[in-house]
């Protein structure tokens, strides 16, 4: 008993603890029931010890633990990882001119739903609908939180009665990423699956077949995030929207990735579904997100026919899911400078920047970040060779934008990569690259070229 005691009077106090991470950027109301739980959990262990602890180590271990919860705050990262659209890393960041306009809505008060000329109560986000409906093509368009939102909602206004049957192709009963499948998501809204086809092949006929008196409509969803090669067919949307019709029954596009300007005029990649081409080929609705191939904020995008885009606006789920005055703005913004930007100049949306970069300039970027790090650091060698960017984020799976990276390939006895991308992972800001054929790649198609210099920096750091 006595040498317990002596055990935990060796722990070092929360005063203590709390005075040595005084300098982290962490409130106390956060830090002080940690590190009493930590405390609370060491002293539980007292008992089972023969030995004093040492008050430095326990600190310093405590601190270990605060620094990682420092380090998780929402902060900005530099993505040289070359995958455009990073669920991971955000999606797609927002353009400055956006912002600049948020600061001012969101900053202060703004009219999100009043109306200036009569004085009273205004509907909401008016403006951006009418841009997103012009951009689309479409008679009429809103938005909510995501897509996986707008899925849900376009469902619910379709069941109804003894309609709750949804007919999709098996080969598109797709998972988005996190877990989250897109047959799951149909069946909370309380739709009933008709699945049709096989993985590789579905028919006109077997979507015929399938509508009953039951059906509540027939869903296409755009195969975004995976490519099935080889013995393949399945139904154009045209013949999908005529067979829909024939029967007085909606079709629905979900595009997930939503680009709205010609993919392969920007880069030398496949020719991503726009939704302006889904309503032009008759679908009568198309959902996709704002923060893939858009460009915006995270938001779901509805559009196409007034009658059902107004009823989505009516149903009491809309409430649950609709967007504040940040995400509006945002959408806003983006939406306005697509439509300003129509006469062949590509907008300021830095995704479709990164997608159209030419891979001459980010040679030239790459060369000169190299000439710098090579000059002040004997110890390691930067190297600059070609590299493979990604859209991601569930868009276009096949397609492999030509890109340029910065390859740092270990010397005898100096650090191994993956301690090299700890190293930099650590960096303020964090810059994250990817460890491939034994070497670690920064892939300059996603670092912002005012970054460069930081990155530049980050690398000198790293690699004394
Ligand atoms: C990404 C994706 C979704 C989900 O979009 P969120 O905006 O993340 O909810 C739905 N459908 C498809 C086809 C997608 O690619």
């Amino acid at each position: 008993m006595g040498s317990s005691n002596v055990i935990l009077r060796s722990l070092p106090a929360v005063d203590k603890v709390l005075a040595a991470l005084a300098d982290l950027p962490v409130p106390s109301a956060v830090l002080t029931p940690r590190v009493r739980a930590a405390l609370d959990g060491l002293r539980a262990q007292s008992w089972e010890r023969t030995e004093p602890w040492d008050a430095d180590e326990v600190t310093a271990s405590i601190r270990r633990d605060a620094e990682a919860l420092a380090a998780s705050r929402l902060r900005p990262v530099i993505n040289a990882t070359g995958v455009l659209i990073h669920t991971n890393l955000g999606r797609s960041p927002a353009s400055a001119r956006a912002l600049a306009h948020l600061m001012a809505t969101a900053g202060g008060y703004c009219n999100v739903e009043f109306d200036l000329e009569s004085g009273k109560r205004g509907p909401r986000a008016g403006y951006a609908e009418a841009c997103l409906a012009a951009l689309c093509e479409a008679e009429a368009a809103t938005m909510v939180n995501n897509c996986a939102a707008a899925l849900f909602l376009i469902l619910r206004i379709h069941l109804g009665g003894d309609r709750r049957e949804v007919i999709v192709s098996r080969g598109e009963l797709v998972e988005i990423g996190g877990g989250f499948r897109i047959p799951e998501i149909l069946e909370t809204s309380g739709a009933v699956l008709r699945e049709v086809g096989t993985t590789n092949k579905t028919g006109i006929e077997d979507y015929a077949r399938a509508i009953t008196p039951a059906t509540a409509l027939i869903l296409k969803v755009h195969r975004s995030n995976f490519h099935i090669e080889g013995f393949t067919s399945e139904v154009g949307l045209a013949e999908l929207a005529n067979l829909a019709h024939d029967h007085g029954l909606p079709l629905v596009h979900d595009l997930g990735s939503g680009a709205v300007m010609a993919t392969d005029q920007l880069a030398p990649i496949d020719h991503e579904p726009t939704p302006m081409e889904s309503l032009a080929s008759g679908a009568d609705l198309v959902c996709f997100s704002g923060d893939k191939l858009l460009g915006g904020p995270q938001a779901g995008i509805l559009a196409g026919r007034a009658d059902l885009v107004a009823a989505a606006k009516k149903d009491p789920f809309f409430r649950a899911v609709r967007c504040d005055k940040v995400i509006l703005t945002l959408v806003q913004e983006t939406v306005t400078d697509y439509l300003a930007s129509r006469d062949g100049k590509t907008p300021e949306v830095p995704v479709l920047r990164f997608l159209a970069e030419p891979v001459e300039t980010l040679r030239q970027r790459a060369e000169s970040i190299a000439g710098t790090v090579n000059a002040t650091v004997g110890a390691a060698r930067v190297e600059v060779a070609a590299a493979v960017s990604r859209t991601g984020g569930g868009t276009m799976p096949t397609s492999a934008i030509p890109s340029v990276a910065l390859v740092l390939r270990p010397r005898d006895g100096g650090p191994r990569p993956d301690s090299l991308a700890a190293r930099l992972r650590r960096h303020e800001p964090p810059v994250l690259g990817y460890v491939e054929d034994g070497a670690l790649h920064l892939n300059l198609r996603t670092v912002f070229p005012p970054q460069d210099e930081t990155l530049a920096r980050a690398l000198a750091q790293a690699l004394v």
